[in-house]
């Protein structure tokens, strides 16, 4: 067994922003990762909805945004499967090196020309492939670093920046070719994206990674081997038949799949908890933490569920409701994705920077989701103005989408780089190894409902939509800062 003293001491400490220098194989592996993964959706739903004279598949709009949802629910929940290969099988770095491969193949099928059903094949690819790679690479970020190093956070921010200017990008070429010329060739760009992640990974994994990622932490005993791959077959098989007898009802649709998705995103998450309260390894202490942590991952997936619409909802609307003649140039639909990632690599600084300056005395982590809601709910209310001025009807300025994305990031600096810091903590001890795979389960959970919001979107009005989600996210901040005393104190010492 290898001790986390070996593991730093394989690791060259500097050479990277003053960083060790792992960080930059994992820092740009991720960065090319997320540059394919955000420039395969921004262009991915048009894809689908566009009229097949225009190059797309003639879906209708709310089946595109089910699709979207439940696509990037998949992509999250296969975390828990990365996970599990990870701890018991491969170790952490031949995992995410698979990973990248399965993925790279998911988009060279979308660069062919096909329909639904390579479409389909395309995202189990990238659904697993996902799974495997993202939870591992984020999890070596905290393996090259000693305990107590104080460049640890710091190491996390730059970490979280690559990721962020790969989505960037992204929207930016592979939006710009998919929309101009084909969606196929877009498709194709991301898939070189994956290459070059998977090339600089290779290169540079043995010098600048050391051993770390290279151990397998609880491989698997051969007496349980039998007993998984039992398992694994059996459900298959048994996934298998209830989709063949959905099939020759002529049940097994995108609505069926979905209302299985959806059921999955709240189950899962729930049974985990379930789990983890009663486990016998849970210190009394721990409970009480999980049960604080409740409220946290509610939270963050009502946070997620808007975020996560600006890939779907807001980008149709971007799409269809937004005059894209701006001062001159015409913009292109899928260029609205670049916002976020734009409004996070310029405000995460600020942000850093104002934690450092308050100190001791900055919100507590209860205070700060609740105040994410609150910015997430805005920029959905913000949105309620140019769908009554316009009447739903009229082109709107795209300047409402800039400060919607703009308000949902302040919420996003508030949240994200706390939760998953949170979700470590707050787990208990014998859980450590799922403890991504957990945080990552508030994406999932959050798209598993969108697939359904995204229904609700194509029937009520856009001034109710927007009006009644928006709400919901402010009426759950404003509970969470009426609790977060109690959730702070069941907490036990974590901050
Ligand atoms: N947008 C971030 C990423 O792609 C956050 C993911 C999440 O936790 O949903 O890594
Ligand atoms: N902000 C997202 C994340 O941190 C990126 C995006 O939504 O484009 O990766």
């Amino acid at each position: 067994m290898l001790s986390k003293d070996d593991i730093v001491k394989s690791v060259p400490q500097k050479g990277f922003l003053g960083h060790p220098k792992g960080l930059s194989t994992l820092f740009f592996t991720e960065f090319w990762e997320r540059f394919s993964y955000y420039g395969m959706r921004a262009i991915l739903i048009f894809f689908m909805y566009y009229e097949l004279n225009e190059g797309g598949l003639g879906l209708d709009r709310g089946t595109a945004n089910s699709i979207m949802a439940l696509y990037g629910s998949l992509v999250y929940m296969s975390g828990i499967i990365g996970g599990w290969v990870a701890d018991r099988l491969l170790g952490t770095r031949k995992t995410i090196f698979y990973g990248g491969i399965l993925i790279m193949i998911g988009h060279i099928l979308l660069a062919l020309p096909g329909g639904v059903e390579m479409l389909f094949t395309s995202m189990a690819f990238i659904i697993i492939g996902t799974g495997l790679l993202k939870p591992n690479v984020s999890s070596i970020v905290g393996d090259i670093y000693a305990d107590g190093d104080y460049r640890r956070d710091a190491g996390f921010s730059i970490f979280y920046t690559g990721i962020n200017a790969g989505s960037f990008l992204a929207p930016l070429i592979v939006g710009t070719i998919g929309q101009t010329y084909s969606f196929h060739l877009g498709f194709g760009i991301a898939a070189v994206g994956m290459f070059f992640g998977l090339v600089i990974f290779k290169l540079t994994e043995k010098k600048y990674l050391g051993i770390a990622g290279t151990q397998v932490n609880n491989p698997l005993q051969p007496e349980e081997r039998k007993k998984t791959v039992m398992m694994a077959l059996g459900g298959t098989v048994v996934i298998a038949l209830a989709a063949y007898a959905l099939h020759t009802q002529g049940l097994l649709t995108v609505n069926t799949f979905g209302l299985v998705v959806t059921t999955l995103g709240i189950l899962i998450p729930t049974m985990f908890f379930i789990v983890m309260y009663r486990s016998e390894k849970t210190t009394k202490d721990e409970k009480s933490r999980v049960l604080a942590y409740i409220p946290l991952f509610i939270s963050a997936v009502i946070f997620w569920a808007i975020q996560e619409q600006g890939a779907t909802i807001l980008a149709t609307y971007a799409n269809d409701r937004t005059n894209l003649n701006f001062l001159g140039i015409t913009l292109k639909s899928s260029w609205f994705q670049s916002l976020n990632p734009l409004f996070i690599i310029t405000l995460a600084p600020m942000f850093a920077m104002l934690w450092v300056k308050w100190g001791e005395k900055q919100p507590s982590t209860p205070r700060k989701f609740a105040y994410a809601l609150f910015f997430a709910g805005l920029s959905f209310i913000i949105m309620m103005i140019p769908s009554s001025l316009s009447g739903g009807t009229t082109l709107v300025s795209p300047m409402w989408l800039v400060v919607s994305f703009l308000l949902v990031v302040i919420g996003e600096l508030l949240l994200s780089p706390v939760g998953l810091s949170a979700t470590t903590q707050l787990a208990p001890k014998a859980f450590a190894a799922q403890t991504m795979s957990l945080w990552f389960l508030t994406s999932a959970a959050a798209q598993a409902i969108n697939a359904q919001l995204a229904k609700v979107y194509e029937v009520v009005s856009e001034f109710l939509y927007f009006g009644i989600i928006g709400g919901i996210a402010i009426a759950f901040g404003i509970i969470i800062l009426i609790i977060s005393p109690i959730v702070s104190k069941a907490m036990r010492g974590v901050k």
